[in-house]
């Protein structure tokens, strides 16, 4: 039953005050939804959303989704977890219960409400993979007991609930696995690759390259992914997913130094550290699916989304 007379659609985002989070609530109040934002602002902030604070159709609760939730809402795009490695290795249990508890108050919420439910999954499913580029279709190599694992089982046991609920009670969902996303309002410290480099080659500071740097990452620019999350929710009710959305560029992390020190002009020296455990070694998504299905694909190449996010930091230096 529709309970309020509004006839807007009513979005429920979780981690909205984080970096995805918040583009996702600008492009959905732009094409008219209302929007509630719910975050308990571990990694996120309200500077991420000064933009929409005072639009009407707005709304931020203050709340951390392992506790239950209620709200009328359409549909939920559930994202609220932490997503950089020393953010989610700070307090491995409460990433652990966001990600299982969090997911199981949303999907409650969802079945009460009969609403339409989006689950931010991520490559990390797939670990250190055998098998390259990665299709939905391969299950993964993962350390169950590692310092990964909080996060990496936390989001597969995630998409396992998604699945027996969809299975069980008939819920339409969409889950969708991010590949490596970066652009302006990633946090200047939460010590992703994308963040270090632009800010030590901008402090001219030297560039850290962890083990030898020629392991490799995909990444795909904030706006693309966003357009992917969108298509994807509003797709057909059949197609659940896992769908893989990412940039199936790969570069190594010698590469990537090289080019924000080229963009930055910065002085900055390349230094080696350790590897940490279990770091993938390589790793691109195969988004035939993405592109199949959804007639999604990337469009920002990594030189002009890079130049993008440069801009964004300069305010931090
Ligand atoms: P982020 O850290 O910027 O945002 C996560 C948000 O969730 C933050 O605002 C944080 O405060 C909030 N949050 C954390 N725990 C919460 C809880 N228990 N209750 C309520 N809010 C909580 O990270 P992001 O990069 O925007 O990632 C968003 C989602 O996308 C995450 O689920 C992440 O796992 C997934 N993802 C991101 C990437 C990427 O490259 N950015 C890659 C794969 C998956
Ligand atoms: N839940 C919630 N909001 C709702 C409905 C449910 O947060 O509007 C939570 C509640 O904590 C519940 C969980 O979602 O335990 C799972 O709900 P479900 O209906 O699947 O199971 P049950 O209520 O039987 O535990
Ligand atoms: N990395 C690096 N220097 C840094 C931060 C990260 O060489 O200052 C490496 C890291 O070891 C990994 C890659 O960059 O191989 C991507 O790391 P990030 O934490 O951004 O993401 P994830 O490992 O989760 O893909």
């Amino acid at each position: 039953m529709k309970r309020s007379y509004s006839a807007r659609r009513r979005v429920l985002v979780t981690g909205g005050a984080g970096f995805l989070g918040s583009h996702l609530i600008g492009k959905l109040l732009e094409r008219g939804d209302e929007v509630l934002c719910v975050d308990n602002l571990f990694t996120g902030t309200r500077d991420n959303l000064i933009d929409y604070r005072d639009h009407p159709q707005f709304e931020f609760l203050r709340h951390d989704i392992t506790w239950p939730l209620y709200v009328e809402v359409d549909q939920i795009y559930n994202l609220a977890c932490p997503a950089s490695p020393i953010h989610y290795q700070h307090d491995p249990v409460q990433t652990t219960k966001t990600s299982v508890l969090g997911a199981i108050n949303m999907l409650g919420l969802a079945k009460r409400c009969g609403a339409r439910i989006f689950q931010a999954s991520t490559s990390e499913v797939y670990g250190d993979p055998h098998v390259h580029p990665q299709p939905e279709g391969y299950w993964g190599n993962v350390n169950p007991i590692g310092p990964r694992s909080c996060y990496d089982e936390g989001k597969r046991c995630a998409e396992t609930l998604f699945f027996d609920y969809h299975r069980q009670h008939g819920m339409e969902i969409k889950v969708v696995r991010i590949f490596n996303t970066y652009g302006p309002r990633m946090h200047p410290a939460d010590g992703r690759v994308v963040s270090n480099f632009i800010m030590q080659a901008l402090k001219n500071e030297p560039i850290t390259i962890y083990g030898d740097g020629s392991q490799t990452r995909s990444f795909c620019y904030v706006d693309d992914l966003i357009a992917g999350f969108i298509k994807l929710m509003d797709s057909p009710a059949e197609l659940t997913g896992p769908v893989n959305i990412g940039n199936p560029s790969e570069f190594t992390m010698i590469e990537l130094a090289e080019m924000a020190i080229r963009q930055i002009g910065s002085t900055s020296e390349i230094v080696r550290m350790p590897l940490p455990a279990d770091d993938p070694k390589q790793r691109q998504p195969d988004i035939a699916q993405a592109r199949d299905k959804l007639g999604w694909e990337p469009t920002v190449p990594l030189e002009q989304g890079l130049a993008r996010t440069i801009d964004y930091f300069r305010r931090f230096v």
